[in-house]
């Protein structure tokens, strides 16, 4: 019997993974979306959109499916599915890997300073000036509401969601970026300190690079851990190992 392989998506990786394993003969691959974003593109094979409430409705999809595979590559930050797959999965019995991309690690010129949490970051940031680049997301940015004094310039993919800070400046956009993009946008709108989370991949590394080349601080939102026993693998081909599947 051909088996079927649910992906956990919203990332760059999942639509890679997607795209594989449709290739693959006998292999039955379904996408799940958050159902977050307005236009999220095609995905090879099936897709299905939406919340399954929580683990147990989760668990309950898998046995219903009849899914052999479990693949979480939702992002590093969604925390809340990640740890409702490791649960279902463990419930229903069914094979489960998370595709994670590696995190970025600061070089010897850089000027990371890592925190816990975006309340964390919004700790920090008076003390590196007034003019703040935020790329954490759409969401969050109640953390920085309060820091009435400082200017903050946020990107985001869709438009983000209030309570956000009183001087706010939103520019829509979506990676890949490049560094000289990067370089003179945080020149002309005068940075003074980049917010990132830890999301790893190159498609949003470039400002990294033109914070180092500025001499920029860069305050890094760590990564939630991962729930216990969690088999994760860093890049599809691990993935497709872990399952057993050869790609054509
Ligand atoms: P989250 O807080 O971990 O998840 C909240 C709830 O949304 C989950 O409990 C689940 O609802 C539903 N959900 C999340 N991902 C889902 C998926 N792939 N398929 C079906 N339901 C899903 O997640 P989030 O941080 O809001 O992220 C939502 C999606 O956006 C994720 O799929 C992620 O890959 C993508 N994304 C997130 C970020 C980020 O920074 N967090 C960035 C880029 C893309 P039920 O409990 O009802 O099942």
């Amino acid at each position: 019997m051909s088996p079927h392989v649910l992906i956990l998506g919203g990332t760059t990786e999942a639509r890679e993974l997607a795209a594989v394993l449709a290739a693959c003969p006998g292999v039955r691959v379904t996408t799940s979306l958050a159902g977050r974003v307005n236009r999220p593109g095609a995905l090879a094979g099936d897709v299905r959109v939406g919340g399954f409430g929580g683990a147990e409705g989760l668990a309950d999809w898998l046995r219903e499916q009849h899914v052999d595979a479990l693949v979480d590559a939702t992002h590093p930050f969604a925390e809340g599915i990640t740890l409702n797959a490791a649960r279902a999965a463990a419930a229903s019995g069914v094979t489960a890997v998370v595709l994670r991309r590696p995190g970025w690690l600061p070089g010897p010129e850089d000027h990371w300073h890592m925190v816990p949490s975006l309340p964390a970051a919004a700790d920090l940031l008076p003390r590196f000036g007034s003019r703040a680049f935020l790329t954490t997301g759409r969401l969050g940015l109640a953390a920085f509401a309060h820091l009435t004094d400082l200017h903050f310039v946020v990107r985001s993919v869709e438009p983000p969601e209030p309570p956000m800070p009183q001087h706010t400046e939103v520019l829509l956009a979506r990676g890949p970026f490049t560094v000289a993009d990067e370089t003179t946008l945080l020149r002309e709108y005068l940075i003074d300190v980049l917010v990132t989370k830890d999301s790893g991949g190159a498609a949003t590394a470039a400002k990294l690079t033109a914070a180092r080349h500025l001499g920029l601080p860069v305050v890094v939102v760590r990564r939630p851990q991962l729930p216990e026993g969690a088999d994760a693998v860093p890049d599809v081909a691990r993935v497709l190992d872990r399952l057993g599947i050869n790609s054509p």
